[in-house]
């Protein structure tokens, strides 16, 4: 471990279809993860690798007349645009699947040496009873046959010598599946074995934190742990985190039962990325989240309503100095958010705490305490949790309807005082926001440019 700095592994998407809105908290909650750590000063390596190789993906491509690189690359392209509206930062390496089949070769190999693995009609099995430690993660008992907690299809069509063991390579069932030629045999990876090989490969035999949704518990994890511990003897992973899933009427959001919104879909009927997020992260990682349109129209209202706040706050014309209590208000604000996201990244304390916060530079607006120096400090905190949370976005100087027209109210006074100088100041200010007065015998019109 080095000083300083955390190396995290991220189970990414399969890139099968475009990433739906539970795919997409868990990717959120991981961007939280990484932008809290480096907020807390920390160097980062995050990994997120992308499965472009799987029994749904190949059944899809062949289904297209595809091969599975032209097949996934649409989704590939896809889940990037995705990734950046919804404002994750891009993991620092983004393994795939199919780039790194000599990888997981060689960690099979190792397996098959340490009698890990053993191979049955041309595919390859991780032998459970070889690691007693099995279960550690999940805490589930195994005695017996118990079925994979995920909705991935993982048929293995062989004799195993045991219900629970795992395929790490599979022999392909007709000749016009894709498949690698390798020392062990014609085949391709199994699904565990990849996200082993990888992160593995990126971050070292053992490392940080390894972070999934809920459904990886059992049994991807668990099976990425008897890979990686069974070849390397050593500790795979210090930290894991898993993220509850978003729910729709009590069921997990999945393509497989149906229940599901991509991004695409709300984006398409009319939600902003920004109220997404802020649906997303507002319920902590630990906590299921309900997908309601309710929900995320009432994101919406809130997300524009913070943002209408930084407006008003940058914006608003100060005197010189600082107001005392504000700047206490301040100092508590920022204490008060790291103490909620050191406490598990608790999200919803974090942004209680800015919602507090506008409130209370509200009220000082109101009462006319908001001076320079807090209204300086005031932004810079905003954009100190936008760090994290980047929920308010990047602040352009647009003016609203509402300060516009108190400029044109301000400068029709002027005028009723014969004060033309500051008249014309007015307009030129307004001109240098890019709005036009047109003067009317109806009175002032305004446009913007
Ligand atoms: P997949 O594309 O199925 O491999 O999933 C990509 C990531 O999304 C994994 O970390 C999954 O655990 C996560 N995930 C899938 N469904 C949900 C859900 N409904 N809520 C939260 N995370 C999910
Ligand atoms: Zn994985």
């Amino acid at each position: 471990m080095t000083e300083g700095e955390v190396r995290f592994y991220y189970c990414g998407p399969t890139v099968w279809d475009y990433g739906h809105l539970g795919n997409f908290r868990s990717a959120v909650a991981a961007d939280i993860l990484r932008r809290y750590l480096k907020f807390k000063g920390f160097k980062i390596t995050h990994v997120m690798n992308i499965t472009d190789v799987e029994d749904r993906i190949i059944a899809k491509s062949q289904e297209a007349g595809l091969s599975i690189d032209d097949y996934t690359a649409k989704y590939i392209e896809a889940l990037w645009e995705d990734f950046d509206a919804l404002g994750c930062e891009r993991p620092e390496i983004v393994p795939r699947a199919t780039r790194h089949i000599p990888e997981m070769v060689t960690l099979i190999e190792k397996l098959l040496e340490t009698h890990h693995a053993y191979q049955s009609d041309g595919s390859i099995y991780y032998r459970i009873a070889s690691f007693p430690e099995y279960g550690k993660l999940s805490k589930i008992n195994f005695a017996g046959n118990i079925a994979g907690a995920s909705d991935r299809i993982d048929t293995d069509r062989y004799e195993k010598e045991d219900a629970r063991d795992f395929a790490l390579w599979k022999e392909p069932a007709t000749s016009t599946e894709p498949a690698w030629d390798a020392p062990i045999g014609r085949g391709r990876p199994g699904w565990h074995i990849e996200c082993s090989a990888m992160s593995m490969k990126y971050l070292g035999e053992t490392f940080d934190i390894h972070a999934g949704g809920i459904d990886l518990v059992f049994p991807h994890h668990e099976n990425e742990i008897a890979q990686s511990e069974g070849a390397t003897g050593k500790q795979f992973v210090r930290y894991w985190i898993h993220f509850e899933h978003l729910k729709v009427d009590g069921e997990t959001m999945s393509k497989s039962k149906g229940n599901y919104y991509t991004f695409r879909d709300v984006a398409a009927k009319g939600y902003s990325a920004a109220a997404v997020r802020y649906f997303l992260l507002s319920v902590p990682y630990n906590k299921q989240i309900n997908f309601t349109f309710d929900a995320l129209a009432g994101a919406e209202k809130t997300v524009a309503g913070l943002r209408d706040f930084r407006a008003r706050l940058s914006e608003a014309r100060t005197e010189p100095g600082m107001t005392e209590a504000l700047h206490e208000t301040t100092l508590r604000a920022a204490q008060e958010f790291e103490g909620g996201m050191d406490d598990d990244l608790n999200t919803s304390v974090a942004l209680a705490v800015v919602h507090n916060l506008t409130r209370d530079v509200n009220t000082a607006l109101a009462r006319k305490q908001l001076r320079e120096d807090n209204q300086r400090e005031l932004l810079d905190l905003l954009e100190r949790f936008d760090t994290v949370l980047n929920i308010f976005g990047d602040y352009t100087q647009e003016m609203l309807d509402n300060e516009i027209q108190n400029l044109i109210d301000e400068r029709q006074e002027a005028r009723r005082r014969r004060d033309f100088v500051r008249a014309d100041e007015l307009r030129d200010e307004l001109a240098g926001r890019g709005i036009i007065l047109e003067d009317t015998k109806d009175g002032v019109r305004w446009k913007r440019k």
